[in-house]
């Protein structure tokens, strides 16, 4: 790549959101010193009398969990959105109060969790490929049960993995909100493919994707099925976008030998992100995948975001604060510097 990129301050372009972000590689003068955090972790606990999710626990709401012998998905008991949508709309606050800039409207949908295992303390990053491909078919089954529902049209999976990231239940889990609209952060992407398929009339991430296999700077892992690189555009420290080599929309296309390269990649990849400071590594991670509005959608390309916060060590995070709060997002090290870190790993879980 342009070597002028590694030592002065230059902006990158996001197509996939069509955004922009500063990236400021001369600050990085402090030789990278690869803290970890020398504790050994803890033994694990199979199972936990206090968690909410472990099997056979009663939850808050008294619900009691079944014995689950791999996944187990349920309705959340506080949901952040529901399906009563007649009561909801026959709320007059809307239409009583017409304002060009006070303007709201009812949202249905629902939000569900998603158990990955009776194992209290598993991770994906510790978690076996046959289990974990039980799990993706859980994630596919739960998109086309609810993206079937007409009033459902987008379908976010998603986990908060640690206490860094507010996740309160080390349990593996995660969640799924399922949304009458398409939320703001697929929008901008389904409105970016979709004008670089009219302007191209090709698909912007198999694009992306053909470039980075050739280029081999920021590809951190492999395989027949999918590939995970740390975007040229990359915000967060250490993000990853993982990307599916043949074009498809979203996970119940998924074949079985996909959805087992799937599984095997994103161990690959969370356990070099534990063994990059020694730290169950927190993040949020998500899948993008194609809205459920019962249109084709030739423009969406499947994919998933890792976003973790931590920068220099266990214990260092990055705030987006100050002028990335109000500017632009900014970084420091560059995305190929962190690419050549994760590619440099042992895939050995520490
Ligand atoms: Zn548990
Ligand atoms: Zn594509
Ligand atoms: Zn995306």
């Amino acid at each position: 790549m342009d070597q002028l990129l590694n030592k002065r301050p230059h902006r990158r372009y996001n197509p996939l959101r069509r955004s922009w972000l500063l990236v400021s590689p001369q600050r990085t003068s402090r030789p990278w010193q690869g803290e970890t955090n020398k504790e050994k972790p803890a033994p694990g606990v199979v199972h936990d009398p206090s968690c909410y999710l472990c099997p056979g626990n009663t939850r808050t709401s008294g619900v009691v969990n079944p014995d689950y012998r791999n996944v187990y998905a349920f309705t959340n008991d506080f949901p952040a959105l529901n399906m009563d949508h007649a009561s909801v709309a026959a709320e007059p606050v809307a239409d009583s109060a017409p304002s060009r800039l006070m303007r709201s409207e009812p949202e249905s949908g629902t939000a569900r969790v998603l158990c990955f295992h009776p194992n209290h303390s598993l991770a994906l990053s510790k978690m076996n490929a046959d289990d974990l491909t039980l799990v993706i078919d859980a994630w596919a089954e739960e998109t086309l049960q609810l993206g079937a529902i007409p009033a459902i049209n987008y379908v976010q999976i998603f986990e908060n993995r640690g206490a860094m990231m507010g996740s309160s239940l080390p349990h593996p889990h995660c969640q799924i909100w399922a949304t009458e609209h398409v939320p703001d952060e697929p929008k901008l992407e389904f409105e970016a493919q979709l004008e670089y398929l009219e302007d191209h009339k090709s698909c912007l991430l198999c694009d992306y994707l053909a470039e980075e296999l050739k280029l081999n700077e920021r590809i951190v892992v492999q395989n027949d099925s999918f590939a995970a690189v740390v975007p040229f555009w990359a915000v967060w420290p250490f993000e990853t976008l993982v990307l599916s080599k043949s074009h498809l929309g979203s996970m119940p296309e998924l074949t079985a030998v996909q959805r087992h390269d799937l599984a095997e990649l994103l161990i690959r990849l969370t356990t070099r992100y534990d063994n990059l400071f020694q730290t169950s590594f927190p993040y949020t991670m998500g899948f993008h995948q194609a809205p459920t509005d019962g249109k084709k959608h030739p423009e969406w390309h499947f994919h998933a975001h890792f976003y973790p916060p931590l920068l220099r060590s266990a214990e260092i995070k990055k705030f987006m604060v100050g002028f990335e709060l109000l500017g632009m997002p900014q970084r420091d090290i560059t995305p190929e510097t962190a690419a050549e870190r994760l590619k440099a790993l042992s895939e050995v879980h520490y």
